[in-house]
C-alpha cells in the first residue's frame, strides 16, 4: 500500500510529466528502461496497483541523473528512497531483497571491533583532525592506508589520528533508517571522543555522509587537500613519459563537488599522467552502477550500467578515486586502478596493466591489515 503522502509526490510527477518527444530521463538510466516506457507510465502502474514493486524500487542507483535530465527536475529517486524506507519498516528493519542479506552480514561485520580502531595522534600531540579512510580503500590496498596517514601526520605536524569505521552508507542506502542512525552514532561519537575539529576522507559517499550528518565538524577530501600539500617528492612527475593515457572516472556522489573533481585533475597533472575525460565527466558522470546497493538486487541492471560506463572511454586504462568504483571499471573490462596506486606505485606503463580485484576474503584481510597499519601510527 502506498500511504498518502508518497502517493501525493508520485501524482505530482505524473500530472506534470512533460512527457518529452526525446525522453531525456530514460535516456539516462538504464533501470527505467527495464520498467517500462517511462516514468509516468511505471509510476501510473504503481498507483493503479497501490503498490511499487520491491525490485524497482532497489534497482536505482540514486545517482541523480534522471534528475539532471529533467526539465522539471523531477527526483525519481526520492521517490524510490521514500518507498525503501517504508518498506524496510514494515519488513522488521531487514531488506525484502533476499540479495541484500550479504550486504546486511557485510555492515554487522564492518562494525564490529576486529576491523574497527580509533587513534588519537600520536606523541599526545592535540588531535585537530582524523583521517576517515572509510571502508573500501582499507579492503583494497593497505599499503596505501599506511602510507596516506604518514604523509598527513608529516604534513600536519603529527596532530592526526585515524578512525576506521564505516559510514553506514550501506546501511542508509538499503532504507534502513534506525540502524544507520545508531550505528552513525557510533562513529560520531568516536570522532568526538578524539576531539578532532576535522574530518579527511578518502570515499565520496563517506563525504557526502559527514557533510549530512557532522555539522560540527568541517569535512574535507583527500582530493581536495593533497594537491594543496604538494604530492610526496617521489611522486612529482613519475608519470611524465609513460605511454599510459588514463580515463578518469568522476564518482556520482559528489557529481556537483568541483573542488574534488579539480583536486584529482590536478593530482595527475602532478604527476606527469596524461588523462581523457569521458563523454560524461565531472556534474555529468554516469554511476559505475554500484550505487543504491543494487547489484545484489538486480545484478543485470547493475552489469548493464557498469559495461555502458566501460564504452565511454576510449581508453583501455581509468583511474577512480573511490575503491568501488575502481572495482567496477574492472568488471567493465577496463585496466583500473585507483588514484592511490599511482601516488604510492612506480611509474605506471601500459606493461603495469593487471586484474587488481580480490575475493571477498582477501578484502577482510586487508580491511585487518590497514587496522594495522593504523595502529602502528598511533
Ligand atoms: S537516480 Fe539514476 S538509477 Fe535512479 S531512476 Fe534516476 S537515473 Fe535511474
Ligand atoms: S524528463 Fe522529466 S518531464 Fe520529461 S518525460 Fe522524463 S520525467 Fe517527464
Ligand atoms: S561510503 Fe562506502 S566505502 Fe565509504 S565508509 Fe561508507 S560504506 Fe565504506
Amino acid at each position: 500500500m502506498i500511504p498518502e503522502k508518497l502517493r501525493e509526490k508520485i501524482e505530482e510527477i505524473i500530472d506534470g510529466c512533460l512527457e518529452c518527444k526525446s525522453k531525456p530521463c530514460m535516456k539516462n538510466c538504464i533501470m527505467l528502461n527495464e520498467f517500462g516506457e517511462d516514468p509516468k507510465s511505471i509510476l501510473k502502474e504503481c498507483i493503479a496497483k497501490n503498490e511499487i514493486p520491491d525490485k524497482l524500487v532497489y534497482s536505482c542507483n540514486m545517482c541523480n541523473r534522471c534528475t539532471i535530465a529533467c526539465p522539471k527536475d523531477y527526483k525519481i529517486q526520492d521517490i524510490f528512497m521514500e518507498s525503501r524506507i517504508l518498506k524496510i519498516k514494515r519488513n522488521n528493519g531487514k531488506s525484502p531483497m533476499k540479495g541484500h542479506r550479504a550486504i546486511e552480514a557485510h555492515q554487522y561485520l564492518g562494525y564490529s571491533n576486529f576491523f574497527n580502531t580509533v587513534n588519537k595522534a600520536p606523541k599526545g600531540n592535540k588531535t585537530k583532525r582524523i583521517f576517515f579512510p572509510g571502508c573500501s580503500l582499507p579492503s583494497y590496498n593497505s599499503k596505501a592506508v599506511g602510507n596516506i596517514l604518514d604523509f598527513l601526520q608529516e604534513k600536519y605536524d603529527g596532530e592526526i589520528g585515524s578512525v576506521l569505521k564505516c559510514c553506514g552508507k550501506p546501511t542508509k542506502s538499503l532504507g534502513q533508517v534506525e540502524a544507520f542512525e545508531k550505528r552513525y552514532a557510533a562513529v560520531q561519537k568516536a570522532i568526538d571522543d578524539t576531539g578532532a575539529e576535522e574530518i579527511i576522507v578518502a570515499c565520496q559517499s563517506c563525504y557526502r555522509v559527514f557533510k549530512e550528518h557532522s555539522p560540527n565538524q568541517r569535512v574535507r577530501s583527500l582530493w581536495e587537500i593533497l594537491p594543496e600539500l604538494g604530492l610526496p617528492e617521489q611522486t612529482k612527475e613519475i608519470g611524465k613519459d609513460s605511454d599510459v593515457v588514463f580515463g578518469i572516472h568522476d564518482s556520482c556522489s559528489t557529481r556537483d563537488n568541483v573542488e574534488i573533481q579539480n583536486g584529482v585533475r590536478r593530482i595527475l597533472a602532478q604527476m606527469g599522467y596524461k588523462t581523457e575525460e569521458s563523454v560524461n565527466t565531472r556534474g555529468n558522470t554516469r554511476c559505475c552502477g554500484f550505487g543504491g546497493m543494487v547489484m545484489p538486487a538486480n545484478p543485470e541492471v547493475a552489469h548493464a550500467v557498469i559495461t555502458e560506463r566501460g564504452t565511454e572511454y576510449k581508453t583501455d586504462h581509468i583511474v577512480s578515486y573511490c575503491a568501488a568504483c575502481r572495482e567496477s571499471m574492472e568488471n567493465a573490462g577496463k585496466d583500473s586502478v585507483h588514484i592511490l596506486d599511482l601516488v604510492f606505485g612506480d611509474r605506471y606503463i601500459k606493461a603495469s596493466a593487471e586484474k587488481r580485484s580480490q575475493g571477498s576474503v582477501r578484502q577482510w584481510i586487508n580491511r585487518f591489515k590497514s587496522k594495522k597499519e593504523l595502529n602502528k601510527r598511533k
